[in-house]
This record gives structure tokens, C-alpha cells and sequence, in this order.
């Protein structure tokens, strides 16, 4: 076998386990003289402004980025290597180290949205012109685009139909076991990781309230799914949990690990099927995998339409016309609304990078269908503040909630005065993350404007001071949004 040197490119895929470039580079380096490059680009275009103005990356999840790649640095120390890690466009960055360094392929973990795969196509011709070879994996997703019943260009465009057909059979690939021991790297300087200053962004505060201190790295992450699954044993009852807005364990919070690869889909279906095997196998446990397919569902989504699902008119191309009103929209992101469940989630964002998937649900409905304010302000808001941002989970969720997605159910909102009394029974989220209605109770406050002057007084709260009145009525707003909606749906 000749010699071979190959630069793995580390992107969003932070990990040694079940990695395949890792693992089949592995095997083409064994004899002596070959050498494995671990290697990271900090491109400067993630760390710039959304189309809206907001940072691209803001301070949570820049700040787990690092503790990933440290993570990941040791981890590759440990055997024998390192994490050699450098600034700029990695398109012009990794064709001159693989000049420098003699490298004969540069393998990695493909994308599938725009931003990420016209730098792949940069890179490529740009090894190709220096005659090396660049290798692209498949990888984030549960199941393989191989292996599914339908071309990806035939996904079905309904999730239910999505699931059941690939369902029958599952197949998952088996994950890759961490490898133990790398070749030495080169002579090479390793490069210092970057600091939140260095990326123009302030340490963000801790905030006490948070569900979690999320740790970045694939050790944190591991400790997570064991903490969860076996040492907390919350599994068995996920189903009926995980739309909890309070507290660690109520979901998993394996998203921020899964949407910077520092856990792998494929890891976790196996711990699930060992969970199966030793404690029990119910609804639940059902139910990660479910939600698990939700994520594939829409890589493959995006995969398949490209594009669409960032533009203003969305996978349907639905021109709705949607408002750029940043009055509105501020009140919406400071959590100033009026109503308290849609406040609270998002003061928990800002002051934490995450929410629930229930409170994700809501804001996300009552941005679109309560103010009819441009969706992507939203998704670009999120993305922003985001610890778990993940570009094909958060742009195919908004382009769903905002109607213009693949929900053939047509205007549809969330009744936040339901969902709150369904979900916030006795109120304790919304008192979380609102002092001022701490007093409040239980019963009232989910509709603080009706509470009279002398409620107001013994509850200790001012209606337009301490907390504000409501920003509009809610089903007015979505009557008169449902109107410009269904305008649009017959103009199409
Ligand atoms: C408007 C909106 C934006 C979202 N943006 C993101 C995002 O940027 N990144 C992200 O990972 N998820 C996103 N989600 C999906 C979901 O809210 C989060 O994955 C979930 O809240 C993360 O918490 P968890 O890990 O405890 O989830 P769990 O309930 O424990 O679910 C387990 C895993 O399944 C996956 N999952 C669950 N629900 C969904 C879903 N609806 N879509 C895709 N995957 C899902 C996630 O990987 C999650 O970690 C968004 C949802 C909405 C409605």
C-alpha cells in the first residue's frame, strides 16, 4: 500500500466515536510513513451577521464550540495526535497546508445546505487543481440515505408518510467504536483555539435558572446519555415527560451534543436498544426514535429541496404578506408580549441559549400567526441564541410552524391560553422565569390583563409597569392572520 497522508476535516462532527471518515482513514494509513491529520478551520463567515442583522453565532453557543474542540483536542491527544486547528476559509486554508504538509486526501462529513456545500465545492475544485483527492461521507442522520425505501429526491413530503415508509424495515448502520491509538501527526504546529474575545463575543452570564449547564465536548455529551439513560433512568418515562418546560431531565437535551456531532444518532439507537434489552422496552423508548427520525426528516428535507426552505415564501412557496414590524418583534424577543408563556420562553432563551421544544413551538406560532411578522426573523433570532442550533432542524421547524412548510393542515396556530394551562398547569414556569408574577395565582396567571386593580394590589403587580399589557388580542390577531394566510394559499 503506498503512503498515504489524509487531513480529516473536523466540521460539525466533534467526536472519535462512530465517525466514518476518522475510521476508514484509519485504514489507509497503516503502513509507515502514512500519516492522519485531525484538523479544524474556524471560518470567520460563521461568526458574521444573519441576513436581519443578528450575530450568526452568538455567546452560548460559540462558547460550547470551544469547549468541543478542547474537548475533542484532549481526546485526540490522549492518542497520540492532535487537533491542528487554523483561521480562515477553509477553502483556501486546507489547499495550502495539503501543500505544506505533502497531504493526498482530505476526507470529511458532507452537508446539504447552501452556505456549507458551495464551500465544499470551493474546496474541492481547489485540491482538485493541485491534484488531491477529496473524500466526502454521508453522516448526522439515524439511517443512510442508502438504505432508505425511496431516492432522497422522492422523500415524501409528509413526516407520517416519511416514518412509516421507512420504518418497515429500520435499518441502522452500526456505529464505529473510537479509535484507540492514531498514527503521529507531522511536524506541524498544532495552532491555539480561539477565544470568545477573539470571536468579538462577551462571555454570556450564567444564569441560575437554567435547565442545565450544557458543557460542550463528546465526554460531556457521552456522561449526558449515560446520566439520562442510566443513571436516571428517564427513558421509560419519555413520552410522557418530554414536554416539560421545567428542570434537567423532562427531555433529553441531547440536542446541542447531536447538532455539533459531539454524539452521534447511531450511538445513541444502540444505547437505546441496550436500554431495551436490560430495563425496558415501552412507548417511550419508542419515542427518542421517533423523535430521533423528526431530525432525519428534515436533513432529508433539506437535502431534497435545497434553498427553498430559507426563502421568505418557504418549501410551498406561499408568498404570504408577512410583516417586517421590529416594534413587534422586539417585544416578541425581550419576552414583552403581554402573554406570559410565549414571555417566559423567550427570556429563558436569551438568558440561557435554550427553550423546550413545547416553548419552541409556541413562540414560533405566536411570531407568525398572532403577529404575522416575517418568519425568518424568527429563525434567524433563534439561530442566533440558539446552543443546539442545527440549520435543517430550525429552518424546516419554522418553515412548519409558519405554514409554508410540508404541514398540509393549512393555517394552523397554537391557542397559547390552552397550551399554557395544558402544559403550565399551576404555573410554575412562567413565575420561573417572571418575578413579577411570582404572586400571581395559579389560576389567573396565564391572563394577568384581566386581573382587576384590587388583584393587582394584593398580587403585587403593576399591569403596564411591571408587567406589560398584551401586544395584541390573540384571536383577533390570527383571525386577521388567517386571513392574509388563506389570501396567499388561493393566490398561489
Ligand atoms: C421553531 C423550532 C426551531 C427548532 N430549532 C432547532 C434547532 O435549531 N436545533 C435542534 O436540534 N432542534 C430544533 N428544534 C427541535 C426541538 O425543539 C429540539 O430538538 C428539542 O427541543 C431539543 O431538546 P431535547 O434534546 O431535550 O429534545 P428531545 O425531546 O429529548 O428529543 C430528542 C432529540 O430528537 C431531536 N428532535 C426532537 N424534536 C425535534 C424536531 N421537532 N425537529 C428536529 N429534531 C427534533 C433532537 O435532536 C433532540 O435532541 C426546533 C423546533 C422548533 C419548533
Amino acid at each position: 500500500m503506498a503512503e498515504a497522508k489524509i487531513l480529516i476535516w473536523y466540521r460539525n462532527d466533534l467526536r472519535l466515536h462512530d465517525h466514518e471518515p476518522l475510521d476508514q482513514a484509519l485504514k489507509q494509513v497503516q503502513t509507515a510513513g502514512s500519516q492522519l491529520v485531525p484538523f479544524y478551520c474556524f471560518d470567520p463567515r460563521q461568526f458574521g451577521q444573519t441576513s436581519f442583522g443578528f450575530s450568526k453565532t452568538g455567546a452560548f453557543r460559540a462558547q460550547f464550540l470551544l469547549e468541543s474542540l478542547a474537548d475533542l483536542r484532549r481526546s485526540l491527544q490522549a492518542i497520540n495526535s492532535d487537533l491542528i486547528v487554523r483561521q480562515g476559509s477553509p477553502e483556501a486554508v486546507i489547499p495550502a497546508l495539503a501543500q505544506q504538509l505533502g497531504i493526498t486526501a482530505v476526507y470529511y462529513y458532507r452537508e446539504v445546505t447552501s452556505e456549507e456545500t458551495t464551500v465544499e465545492m470551493a474546496l474541492r475544485q481547489a485540491l482538485q487543481s493541485i491534484g488531491v483527492e477529496c473524500v466526502s461521507f454521508w453522516g448526522h442522520t439515524l439511517l443512510h440515505p442508502d438504505d432508505l425505501p425511496f431516492e432522497v429526491g422522492k422523500l415524501p413530503e409528509l413526516f407520517t408518510h416519511f416514518r412509516k415508509q421507512v420504518e418497515q424495515p429500520f435499518t441502522v448502520r452500526p456505529a464505529r467504536r473510537s479509535p484507540t491509538h492514531l498514527p503521529a501527526l507531522p511536524d506541524i504546529e498544532a495552532g491555539t483555539l480561539l477565544t470568545l474575545a477573539d470571536l468579538g463575543l462577551e462571555p454570556p452570564a450564567l444564569d441560575d435558572r437554567a435547565v442545565l449547564v450544557f458543557q460542550g465536548g463528546e465526554t460531556a455529551g457521552l456522561a449526558r446519555v449515560n446520566h439520562y439513560l442510566w443513571q436516571k433512568d428517564c427513558l421509560k418515562t419519555y413520552k410522557e415527560t418530554r414536554n416539560g418546560m421545567l428542570g434537567a431531565d423532562y427531555s433529553s437535551k441531547f440536542s446541542p451534543w447531536l447538532s455539533l456531532g459531539c454524539l452521534s444518532p447511531r450511538y445513541l439507537y444502540e444505547q437505546v436498544q441496550q436500554y431495551e434489552a436490560e430495563r425496558v422496552r415501552n412507548d417511550s423508548t419508542y419515542w427518542l426514535i421517533f423523535e430521533l427520525l423528526w431530525r432525519d426528516y428534515f436533513r432529508f428535507i433539506c437535502t431534497k429541496h435545497g434553498d427553498r426552505l430559507f426563502r421568505r415564501s418557504g418549501l410551498q412557496g406561499i408568498e404570504i404578506a408577512w410583516k417586517e414590524d421590529w416594534q413587534r418583534f422586539d417585544r416578541w424577543r425581550e419576552g414583552t408580549t403581554g402573554f406570559p408563556l410565549v414571555d417566559a420562553n423567550m427570556r429563558e432563551l436569551a438568558a440561557t441559549g435554550f427553550m423546550s421544544n413545547r416553548g419552541r413551538q409556541n413562540v414560533a406560532s405566536f411570531l407568525t400567526k398572532n403577529l404575522g411578522i416575517d418568519w425568518r426573523m424568527g429563525a434567524e433570532w433563534v439561530e442566533s441564541l440558539l446552543i443546539d442550533y442545527d440549520v435543517c432542524s430550525n429552518w424546516g421547524n419554522w418553515n412548519y410552524t409558519a405554514g409554508v412548510g410540508n404541514d398540509a393542515r393549512g393555517f394552523r396556530f397554537f391557542n397559547i391560553l390552552k397550551q399554557s394551562k395544558d402544559y403550565d398547569p399551576r404555573g410554575l414556569y412562567v413565575k420561573h422565569w417572571l418575578p413579577a408574577l411570582s404572586q400571581v395565582p395559579a389560576s389567573k396567571v396565564h391572563e394577568p390583563w384581566k386581573l382587576l386593580p384590587v388583584e393587582q394590589q394584593r398580587f403585587g403587580i403593576r399591569l403596564g409597569v411591571d408587567y406589560p399589557n398584551p401586544v395584541v388580542d390573540l384571536f383577533q390577531s390570527a383571525a386577521a392572520n388567517e386571513k392574509v394566510y388563506n389570501a396567499a394559499l388561493s393566490a398561489k
